[in-house]
């Protein structure tokens, strides 16, 4: 289909999409892979009359270590992340997810900023940015807002952005010493979206959990946060029984929509054992 017309802009730099998202308001929409986007505009699920293409604004690009944190551009493309290797030094996590979702093609374009910023829970980021702790810079024309990843998403395709901002950058603390952590994803097929998948990070100290976050992706509106599960592990070995009670807890909080990837029994299943997996793999990293 053929989306409405609309009129396109190619600002170069932050304060000129500011401008131009206040000048537009409700109007205007920001254009940063499209692979989302664009599929919703030709579909007329989306109808902006104004797009804001954020692909010439050079201080959305980069990956940076500062202080204890790592720093990513929202622009910074899937690619990117995948062939970073500064990331793979602190963060593989990242790299790991990135591998996994769509195709080359997707990949090459996509972005860090968009697939966060879409809301969509079938989206790999979000759990995995919840499970790092991440914080969104969030700018406008009030200046820049700090957002944690755990209050970011609201809904389907709901989030803490509102019509006159823009992501501008995505900051994760550097992991301490004795951290592990895996992404598990169950795919009908390269390139689909999650059935269910689930992100942990946990941290080991002689033999015993720290430190956990575990979250999960397309088994509810939004990512979600399994506090519980995650709870559950601290002060304990994590071994078989204590990830067999984690990913139980984690279930109770699945809430999927059931489709042609299945019924709320089998994702809500599905995402168990995604736990299982990503927690197993992430003990196994913590003694690298
Ligand atoms: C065939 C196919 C398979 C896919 N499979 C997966 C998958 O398995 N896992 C997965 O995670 N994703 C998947 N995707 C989605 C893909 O990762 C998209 O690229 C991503 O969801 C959106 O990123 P984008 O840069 O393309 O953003 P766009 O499509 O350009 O934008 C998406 C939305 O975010 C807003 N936006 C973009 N950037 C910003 C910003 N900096 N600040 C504020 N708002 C912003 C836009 O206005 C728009 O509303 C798939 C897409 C396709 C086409």
């Amino acid at each position: 289909m053929i989306p409405r017309p609309f009129e396109y802009h190619a600002p170069t730099a932050l304060p000129e999409v500011i401008a131009l998202l206040g000048q537009y308001g409700d109007e205007a929409k920001l254009l940063a892979g499209g692979h989302s986007l664009l599929p919703m505009m030709k579909l007329r699920f989306a109808g902006p009359g104004h797009l804001i293409d954020l692909r010439k604004v050079a201080e959305l690009k980069g990956i940076a270590l500062v202080g204890g944190e790592i720093h990513i551009g929202a622009m910074t493309t899937e690619n990117e992340l995948i062939f970073s290797t500064l990331l793979a030094k602190h963060l593989p996590l990242l790299a790991e997810v990135a591998r996994q979702i769509a195709d080359p093609q997707v990949r090459y374009k996509g972005t860090l900023g968009g697939d966060i910023s879409h809301g969509d829970p079938g989206n790999d980021h979000p759990a995995v940015m919840m499970a790092m702790d991440a914080t969104f810079v969030l700018a406008g024309a009030h200046g820049e807002r700090l957002v944690k990843a755990s209050e970011f998403f609201h809904g389907l395709y709901d989030t803490a952005l509102t019509p006159g901002e823009v992501m501008t950058q995505i900051r994760l603390p550097l992991p301490p010493a004795g951290t592990g952590s895996s992404y598990a994803k169950l795919k009908r097929k390269t390139g689909d979206y999650a059935t269910a998948a689930a992100a942990a990070v946990v941290q080991v100290k002689n033999s015993v959990c720290v430190q956990a976050r575990i979250a999960l992706t397309n088994v509810g509106p939004t990512a979600l946060l399994a506090g519980d599960a995650a709870a559950s592990l601290v002060g304990k070995t994590i071994d078989e029984a204590a990830i067999g009670h984690a990913a139980a807890l984690a279930m109770k909080i699945c809430d999927p929509t059931p489709d042609l990837r299945g019924d709320e029994a089998y994702k809500t299943a599905m995402a168990g054992q995604m736990v299982e997996r990503a927690l197993r793999t992430a003990a196994a990293r913590c003694a690298i």
